[in-house]
């Protein structure tokens, strides 16, 4: 048999076969009989990048999360947007009009889709056709020609094939089995290699015999190397207990984008955790990196924030694109990105991740050279110096005692930053490894498993195919009010997600007749409590609240404190879970009721 010739339905029997297995075992006996009999002596990464098609780097990304694969599956199929299958499919989460078990699982909803519409016999389609359909749905722009491919595929595949497509294109197969037992099985130094290369390829064409062993390779510049991980403790005491006799470092756990910035003389890559290089920082970091880092070759460690030069602190999480965006195109801005290296990997011509942590920030302090608000270096007492937020005399220290560390801790969170991360001074710095030599202390968790039902109290105008209509709302929670209904709402957070097109639609429609023009001189209405920020000028208000409709919203299991909206917290990525027309205006939740939902999720 050809490499050309091995069946994708072969792939997907073991799939299936592994949702069977019941043991770790088992599925790692299934993997090996496909690699020894279907696959012996060949090309493994055309069959292991679609076993693990979220470390594939070789084909770019598809631009295809669960709604925009909805949506292409629709024009694929050819249906009717108003069909029950279309709406189906783009409201996945709730399964469509009526719920099935499936609700939540876009694969599994398609599938239930598919089944009524395509044929059950294999086209026999070979994983290599597969490959080659998926590069071409990776390298294509627009959404008739990613229909078009999708079309194709359906009509070479059977319903269950097609659904193992979709995982692959969601790069998330839920086999239940670990993407660590995954590469033990494929060889015992797969996992090695791949933390300080991040190349499924390579690994594959390196270790096809499990029987020769791979000479530990290190990290070089150039090569993504897979990020060393925190492991999260609940309070300030285990984590002290964990480190117990160990020199420690407390660090502020600055919350922007882990950033592995690879410097090979006028080269530079900025690599995030999952390996992409994000080459739109350049524009605003390449120039400091070339100037301020002295060393020609080297890897350094650390986080890309925004700095907000007028308000003197780091602006708020997700703000980076835009920033690295004006960077581009020449924009004048208070906001500038920031980098601030934590660590340094290798410099010259070795690399350093096997020295201790004390000697790395010894390293660090003469490779790199700190530019106010730009490039910033991370060492105990030091470093960062020049940007304090008001309240914060420093971010990192030495702990000496349990004190020392819940003090600091006390300190950055009521600074409103994430949280701290404890370090042992005595580690070397392992790719891949989560295993506490690095422990993570977060405040502001809130498990609410209810949904948070707010009101809108205004609309943002979207932009593309919304251009002109009310995309996003502004949301708020009641004042409570002694007497009868609330009177008073104050802003929450603006959310936009969640809600499918017609939905949308419907909503904005209903709402139309109260939309208020938020024209100049702009003027809130008295009913509502914002602060000054301008996220808080959504275009239109709504009239009057008892208009209103209140929507359920989800979010990361994360609150922030608020400094942006009148809410003393706000919701980390929302969505709209649902629209709550059901339920009268006068009922949505009220400031106190959520400061307590925090407060007692906390455990406060
Ligand atoms: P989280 O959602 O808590 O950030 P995570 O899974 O993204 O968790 P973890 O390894 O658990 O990542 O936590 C470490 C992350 O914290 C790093 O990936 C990095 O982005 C961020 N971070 C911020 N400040 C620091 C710091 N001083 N040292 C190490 N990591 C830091």
């Amino acid at each position: 048999m050809t490499e050309e010739t091995v069946r994708f339905g072969l792939l997907c029997s073991m799939f299936e076969a592994m949702l069977r297995d019941r043991t770790a075992a088992k599925k790692r006996k299934r993997l090996r009989t496909f690699l020894d009999v279907a696959y012996t002596g060949r090309e493994y990464f055309s069959a292991v990048r679609l076993i693990l098609p979220g470390l594939d780097r070789e084909r770019g990304t598809y631009g295809l999360k669960e709604s925009a694969l909805a949506n292409a599956l629709v024009d694929a199929l050819g249906i009717s947007k108003d069909s029950d299958d279309a709406r189906k499919l783009v409201n996945w989460r709730k399964g469509g009009a009526r719920a099935g078990a499936n609700a939540g699982n876009f694969s599994l909803v398609a599938a239930e889709v598919l089944q009524r519409r395509q044929g059950m016999a294999s086209g026999g389609m070979t994983i290599k056709e597969l490959n080659d359909a998926l590069d071409r749905l990776a390298s294509c722009e627009n959404r008739g020609d990613k229909a078009a491919i999708l079309s194709d595929l359906i009509k070479k595949t059977n319903p269950v094939e097609m659904k193992w497509i979709l995982m692959i294109i969601l790069k998330e197969l839920k086999l239940g089995i670990s993407e660590k037992s995954i590469f033990h099985e494929f060889h015992p130094d797969a996992e090695d290699l791949f933390n300080v290369t991040c190349d499924l390829k390579l690994v594959c064409d390196k270790l096809k015999d499990p029987s020769q062993r791979h000479k530990r390779q290190d990290i070089d510049v150039g090569k993504a190397v897979r990020p060393q991980l925190a492991m999260r403790v609940s309070n300030a005491s285990t984590a002290w207990k964990k480190l117990h006799g160990k020199n420690v470092v407390v660090e502020c756990k600055f919350d922007g984008d882990r950033i592995q910035i690879h410097k090979n003389g006028g080269e530079i890559h900025f690599f995030s955790r999952n390996f992409l290089d994000h080459t739109e920082y350049s524009h605003g970091m390449s120039g400091v990196i070339l100037q301020n880092v002295l060393a020609d070759r080297c890897i350094l460690d650390g986080e890309m924030l925004v700095w907000d030069t007028a308000a003197q602190r780091f602006a708020e999480f997700g703000s980076n694109q835009e920033i690295a965006k004006a960077a581009r195109e020449g924009l004048e801005s208070d906001r500038q990105l920031c980098y601030i290296v934590f660590d340094i990997l290798y410099a010259g011509d070795t690399s350093v991740i096997h020295q201790s942590l004390t000697e790395r920030q010894a390293l660090l302090q003469k490779v790199v050279k700190p530019l106010k608000g730009r490039l910033e270096i991370l060492v105990p007492n030091g470093g960062l110096n020049d940007i304090r937020s008001a309240g914060v005399p420093c971010w990192s220290i030495i702990g000496h005692t349990l004190d020392d560390v819940e003090k600091f801790f006390k300190q950055t969170v009521e600074n409103r930053d994430e949280g701290v991360v404890l370090k042992d001074l005595g580690s070397k710095w392992e790719p891949g490894d989560r295993s506490g030599k690095w422990l993570k202390l977060k405040p502001d968790y809130i498990h609410a498993g209810a949904d948070l039902d707010a009101l809108i109290i205004g609309g943002y105008f979207g932009s593309g195919r919304h251009g002109g209509e009310v995309a996003q709302f502004l949301v708020g929670l009641a004042e409570r009010s002694d007497s009868g209904y609330p009177k008073r709402f104050v802003s929450f957070c603006r959310v936009g997600t969640g809600l499918s097109d017609e939905e949308l639609d419907a909503l904005v429609s209903k709402l139309k007749p109260y939309f208020r023009k938020n024209e100049y001189p702009k003027k809130v209405p008295h009913f509502y409590e914002v602060t000054n920020s301008s996220k808080e000028r959504p275009d239109v208000w709504i009239d009057s609240p008892d208009k209103s409709v209140i929507l359920s919203i989800t979010s990361d299991i994360r609150t922030i404190k608020s400094e942006v909206f009148a809410a003393p917290y706000s919701l980390r990525f929302p969505r709209i879970q649902r629209v709550r027309y059901d339920k009268p205006w006068h009922e949505c939740l009220d400031v106190q009721s959520f400061v307590d939902l925090v407060n007692t999720s906390n455990g406060n």
